[in-house]
């Protein structure tokens, strides 16, 4: 730990003064000056240094703790405080981590309907000690997750889950994965499924990384083949996975609605710099995409801060959280077209690891409208139940 001050509880709960101070440390922090200007690297080192970069926030000062109760490792606050990090870091040129798309995805749902796992395990994952993945989709079952086969049957003290995951993001480096899983009949349909937390290291887990267009092992598939996992491991009751993952996909869509945005925010300040720092002249039309551009940003970042707020009031945002995610798919696909279309030749061809770096995000964009629900789903899940619009009649 370092002489320098934290925010003083007082401060953090309120969050200009938390943004303050925060913004002061950032600037001023030598230790952290080596998680800037990160050159392209592989998923496993980029998520080892995340999780550094996680530790040396909580050590010196708790900064990445704030927005998350005590009960769970925190120093209290709520959402707001967590978006003001993810702003601040983008601002300050540093990565958000990210481990903390899933902590997003999956901690407060975990606090919420298993409060013993949240308080056993997230204080490690806010150290950036360790990292979980989030087991909901299969082969057959991704926009239809009430299809999932995977089962657990439960045996004494204990379930035995066997079946495959897929798509499982940081699944071959997570140290758990929270699984939807079926425990009810193969017709209970979303009645008869669960949540359960699984170690990897049990006997019977396989993760196999999946290699991304971009080269990246961003994602992978998960195999149970009979993994026992102790019965206080479900999240919610057994037969409560839909309810429990209705809660957590609001935090999901939500939280990477506002994380996303303030990362392409810094990003779109990257193309400008560099367009300005090169010897190419700048494109025709460069100016108006680039305020076009800007303008879908600011738009999801002025949707995302009222989500943000009403989850920290605790409010229920549901299907409504369907509109950050659509508008977020937009913000970031146009943003790396706009790289693509801007940089031309280089971003195609270039080796230099900047221009890698866009080339792998731009790859990684096109999951923008897939990831987390997929665009088509999200445009019906609004027009059903926050339009309330009938039913297409079938041809
Ligand atoms: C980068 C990335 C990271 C991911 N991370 C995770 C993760 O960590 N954990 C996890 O569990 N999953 C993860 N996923 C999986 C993701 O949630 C699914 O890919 C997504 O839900 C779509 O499911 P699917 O791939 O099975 O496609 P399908 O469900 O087979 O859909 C195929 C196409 O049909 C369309 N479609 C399907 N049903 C309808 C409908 N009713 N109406 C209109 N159109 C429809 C879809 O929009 C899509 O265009 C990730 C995916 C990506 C790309």
């Amino acid at each position: 730990m370092s002489d320098r001050p934290g925010p003083s509880a007082t401060l953090a709960v309120d969050p200009d003064e938390y943004r303050a101070a925060l913004r002061a440390h950032l600037a001023a922090a030598p230790e952290l000056a080596r998680f800037r200007d990160r050159q392209h690297v592989s998923t496993e080192t980029r998520i080892a240094e995340d999780a550094a970069l996680m530790s040396a926030l909580a050590g010196d000062g708790g900064w990445n703790l704030y927005g998350w109760p005590e009960k769970v490792g925190g120093l209290g606050g709520d959402e707001r405080h967590r978006g003001i990090l993810y702003d601040e870091l983008a601002r300050s040129g540093l990565p958000v981590p990210e481990p903390h798309l899933l902590l997003e995805t999956l901690c407060p749902a975990i606090t919420a309907f298993s409060p013993h796992l949240a308080a056993r395990y997230a204080p490690a994952y806010l150290r950036g000690q360790e990292w979980w993945g989030q087991c909901f989709s299969e082969p057959d079952a991704g926009s239809d997750l009430a299809a999932l086969r995977t089962r657990a049957r439960r045996d004494g003290d204990h379930y035995v889950v066997s079946g495959q995951k897929l798509w499982t993001s940081h699944g071959a480096t997570a140290r758990r994965l929270v699984a939807l899983v079926r425990t009810g009949s193969t017709e209970s349909r979303h009645r008869g499924l669960s949540m359960i937390m699984i170690d990897v290291d049990s006997p019977g887990v396989t993760a196999r990384p999946i290699a991304l267009a971009s080269g990246d092992n961003e994602l992978a598939e998960i195999f149970f083949d009979d993994v026992i996992v102790p019965a206080d491991r479900l999240v919610g009751e057994e037969g409560q996975g839909w309810t429990v993952a209705m809660f957590l996909l609001q935090y999901e869509r939500a939280m990477f609605a506002w994380q996303s945005a303030a990362v392409a925010l810094r990003r779109l300040t990257d193309l400008r710099d560099l367009l300005v720092a090169r010897s190419a002249p700048i494109p025709d039309g460069a100016r108006r995409r680039l305020g076009a551009t800007y303008l879908d940003i600011v738009t999801l970042r002025a949707r995302s801060s009222q989500t943000v707020r009403r989850l920290a009031a605790g409010e229920t945002v549901g299907p409504e959280a369907s509109v950050d995610k659509v508008l977020l798919a937009a913000a970031e696909q146009g943003l790396h077209d706009l790289a693509r279309d801007l940089l031309g030749p280089d971003f195609l061809l270039s080796q230099d690891p900047g221009l890698r770096a866009w080339r792998a995000e731009w790859w990684y964009s096109r999951s923008a409208t897939i990831l987390g629900g997929s665009a088509e789903v999200q445009r019906t899940i609004l027009a059903d139940h926050v339009l309330g619009l009938p039913k297409e009649l079938a041809r």
